[in-house]
């Protein structure tokens, strides 16, 4: 056999056929031989992981703003990154908006691809953008190797990524059903956004209400139904409104292509729990009840829920009015990059999950509804992208010693379960004092 560059021996692996006791061989970066825990595998650099460490695939985190260039005050690469690295992410897509230019044009994504470039610590990919007027740059970033395009249905929060209109979105969605692409959505309905109560002042139940359940659910309706007369794959973002999950679930039982996301955040809090004033918990759409939050865990134990990724959205301390707790002026959005599978794990745990659900979520099917062939999963002819995670060691957030750029947190001080003790891009160990080495992915490359 080929001689070896790296082996792992762990007790607990995660494998599509379950967790196993394994001797897991690397060679140029990629997984080539899987063999028993006792077997003889040999390599210049074996890593024998301790009884309480389990080696997990590395996290594909499809849901990530890293804001640069254009905010980068806000998150850039580097940060962003090094987040993604200590958290066992070894794979982010980047979202089209809040960095500027906004990634609407070939043009923009190669002012993203060059900021990226040199200073990414995980692999980086790129989601396209659908605003109104750029239905002709949408073949062009198609082709250039994005994983499929974003919209919003109402204000996106920055000015420069409009939203499509009504009347646009058939089209829009024909177009990216040609190309065999897909549409992921931010799903809350304009109108009903716009008549609900403004919010303003520190009072988290008068946030709450701004963003009623309605707004995502009737922005869902309409979305599936435009799927279902198009064909086209679509994906609904950060879902937050549990009561959109049976007619969810009623879709996709017809056919229709859609998958569904979910966030830590919201898989974690509740809105009973949230201070008032609390604006590191304000989040678009909105962390709600505790009774919803259990129903989001039943839409992942039903799959109706396929993938729990980031939503990462940082900004500056500043932005977030920390000092006034005012809702009304806060950046929505929360970072949770480094900190995504602890949280997740905590709760699920609590659930009766095990660490396969976990992967499922935060690894498998992410890759899976991006098209990665080679991430995701720890198998033969996969990435050697790996983390070594200790499931049962406790930890207590310090949002000071997050890596993502701004010391804001909304999971500052709570007790998690789960630490990740080191994480392998290409069957290298992340070591951020070295030079990055993470690579831009263009679909259909990883
Ligand atoms: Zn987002």
């Amino acid at each position: 056999m080929t001689e070896l560059d790296l082996v792992f021996r762990a007790r607990r692996v995660i494998t599509e056929y379950g967790e196993v006791d394994r001797c897991v061989g690397v060679k140029d970066g990629a997984i080539v031989a899987i063999e028993p825990y006792d077997s003889a595998l040999e390599a210049p650099e074996v890593v024998e992981l301790a009884d309480d460490e389990v080696l997990l695939p590395g996290l594909v985190d499809t849901h990530v703003h890293v804001n640069e260039p254009g905010r980068t005050e806000w998150e850039g690469f580097a940060s962003a990154t090094a987040a993604a690295a200590l958290g066992g992410v070894t794979t982010i897509v980047d979202m089209p908006l809040n960095s500027i230019p906004p990634t609407i044009d070939v043009a923009a994504l190669e002012v993203k691809r060059k900021a990226a470039e040199t200073q990414s610590h995980v692999d980086v990919g790129f989601w396209g953008g659908a605003v109104p007027g750029n239905e002709n740059e949408l073949r062009g970033l198609h082709d250039a190797g994005v994983f499929g395009f974003k919209c919003f249905l109402l204000h996106s929060g920055v000015d420069e990524f409009a939203p499509l209109p009504p009347e646009d979105l058939e089209g829009v969605l024909e177009k990216i059903a040609a190309m065999g692409s897909q549409l992921i959505v931010h799903a809350e309905d304009s109108d009903a956004i716009d008549r609900a109560k403004t919010t303003h002042g520190e009072l988290y139940a008068t946030f709450l209400a701004s963003r009623p359940r309605g707004a995502e659910n009737l922005a869902i309706a309409w979305l599936l139904e435009r799927a279902r007369w198009t064909g086209a794959r679509v994906h609904v973002l950060h879902l937050s409104s549990s009561d959109a999950l049976p007619m969810l679930a009623s879709a996709r039982r017809d056919g229709v292509r859609v998958t569904v996301e979910t966030c830590p955040h919201y898989l974690t809090f509740d809105a009973e729990e949230i201070p008032d004033g609390g604006t590191q918990f304000k989040c678009c759409p909105p962390i709600r009840e505790a009774e919803n939050r259990e129903l989001l865990w039943q839409g992942l134990a039903d799959g109706v829920i396929d993938v729990v990724v980031s939503d990462h959205s940082p900004c500056t301390a500043e932005l977030k009015h920390l000092d006034t707790g005012d809702f009304g002026t806060a950046w929505g959005g929360i970072a949770s990059l480094q900190l995504g599978l602890p949280a997740v794990w905590t709760e699920a745990r609590r659930r009766g999950h095990t660490l396969l659900d976990v992967v499922r979520w935060m690894a498998e099917n992410p890759a899976r509804q991006v098209g990665f062939t080679t991430k995701g999963h720890i198998a033969l002819g996969y990435a050697a992208d790996v983390a070594v995670f200790a499931p049962d060691e406790a930890f207590v957030v310090d949002k000071t010693k997050l890596h993502h750029k701004n010391p804001v947190s909304a999971y500052d001080a709570l007790p998690l379960a789960g630490v990740v003790r080191s994480t392998w891009l290409g069957g290298e160990q992340i070591d951020l004092n070295q030079p990055p080495r993470g690579r831009l992915l263009a679909r259909g490359t990883a």
